[in-house]
């Protein structure tokens, strides 16, 4: 098995099954199991966490030193972490967790992901709408975020705004009040909700907080525009158009398809990963790390621990040789995020908003949840599609507060709208409650020092990951990691 390396990686389906039990697969790139009786070895390093933190740890300390012993410790059966791609649940690969590579070519992922010559996809085609805007609206129909159906109210302009109108002389907007919310402030103004326009929702609201938790502040600017371009349709910006071959213009979402997983399976490469093997407590002394394991005790010069926040937040890990207070406090101050992600799969092509199986997003600002995309974009050989409903913040906490059978009916809701085929039904439902999840506690969130999270502890034990939002942010935190580790080595 130790020869099986990146070079000899994206091996025939033959040569996969004979390395099966021994090696970690996905797709046809394979990383190394360690075997126990590998455990008791002295490791100049071992990683706490095979996400992508602590892969990209590992991976950075073997290529900058070849001849340092390196392990890297995984409590679940399975490498990723949050980074999960479920092989066996539905007709094609799927992601429970992160899905996108945000940034494509610019991503620091990258240069791994040309390495290995995978099949990248950005999501070009993106469109929104309003579904309970009158049929006849412009912004009924399917249409990009910034067209100039984005910028109009669905039943009009209402005549007490036309006065607002900046360019036209007009007054400034009122000022919002004291922590008024947008939805106050739209009703304040006039604006029913039925009549907010798409874009204002879509520019307000995305990634976001529903209007009912979203700042009245921040209203103005986009109100402003919508106005002035209802009122001179002539002067509102053009549209831009993403192209997936223009270097300047792919800065988007990207989808590696096939499986997110290959991707740290192809960097974890030839470095050895025990896998459920579950840390329980670390005992640090100024001359190395032994750590208590559910397999056993493990030692090291030093180590790195690349698990999420969630798991210091409660404890999970003793540390018995204590750990500084302002550390704890960082941890204890992280939050995370309300993130909802349910991924249905259809018999046929279902639903495309544009009449192609290209598309990316498509969001209907009106419903909840907000976001659908498509899981099975560039997928030929595949019969179905699989459809993602995702919603975060406020209306994401209340999504989560359902039964599980009622989450996938409100996702089924809104792709049947989106279709206009009130009898869809879905062939296979998805779902992982990652706040729920031991060994993550959360999605991904916010806060907390990131200086003291990640501030080494006596030169031996060092930290990567635990409060980075995305895959690259995970990756170039235990890169980072790693080369401070060597010069403390
Ligand atoms: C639903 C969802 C959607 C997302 N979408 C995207 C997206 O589209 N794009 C993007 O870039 N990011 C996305 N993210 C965020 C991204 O997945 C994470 O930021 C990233 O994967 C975190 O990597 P990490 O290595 O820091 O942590 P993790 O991936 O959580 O890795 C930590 C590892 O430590 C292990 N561990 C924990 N405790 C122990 C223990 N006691 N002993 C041994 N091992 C332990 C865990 O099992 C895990 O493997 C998404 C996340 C979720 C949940």
């Amino acid at each position: 098995m130790a020869d099986v390396s990146r070079r000899s990686l994206l091996v025939g389906a033959a040569a996969v099954a004979g390395l099966a039990t021994a090696g970690i697969i996905a797709g046809n790139v394979i990383t190394r199991r360690a075997g126990a009786d590998e455990r008791g070895e002295n490791w100049d390093v071992i990683v706490v966490g095979a996400g992508s933190a602590g892969i990209g740890a590992a991976r950075r300390l073997v290529d900058q030193n070849p001849s340092l012993r390196v392990a890297i410790v995984e409590a679940r059966d399975r490498i990723g972490g949050r980074m999960f791609t479920d092989r066996t649940s539905m007709g094609i690969p799927v992601e429970r967790g992160c899905e996108l590579v945000h940034g494509g070519p610019y991503a620091d992922t990258y240069p791994w992901i040309k390495e290995a010559g995978f099949d990248m996809r950005m999501f070009a085609k993106n469109y929104i709408r309003l579904n309970d805007a009158d049929d006849n609206a412009p912004s009924h129909a399917w249409h990009a975020p910034d067209a100039p159906a984005s910028w109009a109210f669905p039943a009009g302009i209402p005549d007490g705004l036309v006065k607002f109108d900046l360019a036209g002389e007009g007054q400034p907007l009122p000022e919002a009040l004291p922590r008024e919310k947008a939805d106050a402030y739209l009703a304040r103004l006039g604006i029913a909700p039925d009549n907010i326009p798409s874009g204002l929702r879509y520019l307000l609201t995305d990634d976001a907080e529903p209007l009912y938790a979203t700042d009245a502040a921040a209203v103005g600017e986009v109100l402003t525009a919508c106005i002035r371009y209802s009122l001179h349709p002539e002067e509102a910006p053009e549209p831009e158009k993403l192209d997936a071959d223009d270097p300047k213009r792919n800065d988007g979402d990207y989808k590696i398809i096939g499986g997110y997983d290959q991707l740290l399976t192809f960097i974890a490469d030839d470095i050895p990963v025990f896998l459920d093997t579950v840390v329980e407590e670390v005992q640090h002394s100024k001359s190395g790390v032994e750590l208590f394991t559910s397999q056993g005790t493990m030692s090291a010069r030093r180590v790195i621990m690349a698990v999420p926040a969630g798991v210091m937040q409660r404890r999970d890990i003793d540390f018995s040789a204590g750990l500084p207070d302002r550390k704890w406090v960082a941890f204890d101050e992280f939050q995370y995020s309300h993130i909802f992600k349910c991924l249905l799969e259809f018999e046929g092509q279902v639903f495309t908003p544009d009449g192609s199986a290209t598309w990316g997003y498509a969001e209907s600002m009106d419903l909840t949840p907000t976001t659908l995309w498509n899981a099975s974009i560039a997928q030929p050989e595949y019969g179905g599609q699989v459809v993602v409903g995702w919603e975060t913040g406020e209306a994401a906490r209340e999504l989560h507060a359902l039964p599980v059978e009622q989450k996938y009916e409100a996702v089924l809701d809104v792709v049947r709208k989106s279709a206009g085929d009130s009898g869809l039904q879905y062939k296979k439902a998805l779902m992982t409650d990652w706040a729920n999840e031991p060994f993550s506690w959360g999605a991904y969130g916010h806060g907390g020092n990131e200086k003291d999270m990640s501030a080494p502890t006596d030169d031996v034990l060092f930290w990567a990951g635990m409060r980075t939002s995305t895959v690259t942010a995970s990756y170039v935190s235990g890169v980072d990691q790693a080369d401070e580790l060597l010069k403390h080595l």
